[in-house]
């Protein structure tokens, strides 16, 4: 089955909002194994809406659908659609009952124009909002079926799974299957090396899928097998996880839901250690992805960000003289932020990054993109220098990257390389 998707607002064409409905969607249905053929956006036009919808339903068994159901005068999603197909509008009564509710238990003031969200092309199915005011609704059109839901993402995000992935399972016979799916996450490792990795592996033999999803700075690799039964799907998945484990163990970090920030909070609470952090050029940032982790204070004692060369010096006791001869962004430099924070916060471990995030600052020594992570644990200074390339955004990033691997890697005893 083929599914177009498209979302309506004034605020998608005009960019103020990102449409992140689209890919959730995407996202979602590809999982159970169908293909997206078409995604487009329009405003709230009723013109462009129609012809939208046709152009999708000439490609598509389905198209979903989201935005403009709200009862405001530019929400005009429902209207378009009646229109589009000639058919006439009505209030479907317990719709009308059910937002009534709403409004009398939330204590909010009824006004007229809400009788709007009750209002449905004739022919129209309702599908509930397990999340918001607005119902959704499907129509079905010459052996085809269009699904419409709000356009607030967490609104859309519930109803999906819960209203329309079954309306679509129905509606196109679709036999109950189960989906495995499984996700490998990588870093250190360019996209197309990874392809380059992984062709010798015939995934249609094994009868799982294979999407790649980088996601800066890590790549993600999803499997995915549809059976009747679960069994199967599982075993497949396992099976072409071995293999893509085989090629690639040294650059697979995390599976699933994990992530580095989780499996590094994880292992210092288990090992009962704690840590302190000297950040120059990521800002803050492996402060603020520990302390996403509930329960990172049993682990986070401070985070200090020394950026300018004062701060090094007064704070974390780098001498002057050290950061004269070697330059603040160096190897020496960033030892002594590491051990200085960790004796400043009397932690088990010290981490310091410095580095030049640019797109000034570099010299030909030193380019932009020139980064050290150094880590302190009272015996011994380990440090790492980098030399990225990117903008200054994914440095930061790459860098609160890096750093966290080489604390998973000191937790986990594994080899420093790569
Ligand atoms: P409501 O009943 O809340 O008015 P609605 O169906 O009319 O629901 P819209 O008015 O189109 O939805 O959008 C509501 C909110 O959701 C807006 O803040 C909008 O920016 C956001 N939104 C709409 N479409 C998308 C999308 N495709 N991606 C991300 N956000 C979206
Ligand atoms: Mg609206």
């Amino acid at each position: 089955m083929k599914i177009g998707i498209l979302t309506i607002g004034n605020e998608l064409t005009s960019g103020r909002t990102q449409d992140t409905n689209s890919s959730f969607i995407a996202r979602q249905l590809n999982i159970h194994g169908w293909q997206i053929s078409v995604m487009m956006s329009v405003g709230d036009d009723g013109e462009a809406i129609k012809v939208a919808i046709d152009h999708e339903l000439s490609l598509s068994d389905a198209v979903i659908i989201t935005g403009g159901l709200g009862p405001t005068a530019d929400d005009i999603t429902t209207a378009a659609i009646a229109g589009a197909f000639g058919l006439k509008l009505y209030t479907d009564e317990s719709a009308l009952a059910h937002i009534k509710d709403r409004f009398d238990r939330l204590h909010l003031e009824w006004t007229a124009n809400n009788v709007k969200q009750a209002v449905f092309p004739e022919g129209a199915e309702t599908i509930r909002n397990p999340a918001g005011m607005a119902l959704g609704f499907f129509l079905r059109r010459n052996g085809k079926v269009i699904v419409v839901m709000p356009g607030v993402p967490s609104e859309a995000q519930k109803m999906l799974p819960e209203g329309v992935i079954p309306v679509l399972k129905r509606e196109f016979n679709e036999a109950v299957v189960h989906v495995e799916s499984r996700t490998v996450k990588l870093f250190g490792i360019p996209e197309a090396r990874v392809d380059q990795m992984l062709s010798d592996i015939d995934f249609n033999g094994l009868g799982v899928s294979i999407g790649f999803y980088p996601n800066f700075p890590e790549i993600q690799i999803a499997l995915t097998a549809r059976c009747t039964a679960e069994h199967e799907a599982r075993e497949k998945v396992k099976r072409a996880e071995e293999q893509v484990t085989d090629r690639l163990r040294p650059y697979i970090f995390a599976y699933d839901q994990e992530t580095l920030e989780g499996l590094v909070a994880g292992l210092l609470i288990e090992k009962k250690l704690t840590l302190a952090l000297a950040e120059s050029c990521t800002g803050g940032l492996i402060a603020d992805r520990l302390t996403d982790i509930p329960g990172s204070s049993a682990f986070f004692e401070r985070g200090v960000i020394a950026y300018s060369n004062r701060s090094k010096t007064d704070i974390l006791g780098v001498p002057q003289d050290v950061i004269d001869t070697f330059g603040a962004v160096s190897e020496r430099v960033a030892g002594l932020m590491a051990e200085g924070v960790r004796t400043l916060g009397k932690t088990d471990l010290g981490m310091a990054t410095t580095g030049i995030a640019g797109p000034t600052g570099g010299t030909e020594g030193k380019p932009v993109g020139t980064v050290y992570v150094a880590l302190a644990d009272g015996k011994n200074i380990r440090c790492r220098h980098y030399a990225f390339r990117w903008d200054r955004r994914r440095i930061k990033s790459i860098s609160s990257q890096v750093a966290l691997m080489m604390l998973k890697k000191y937790l986990t005893g594994e080899r420093e390389d790569g």
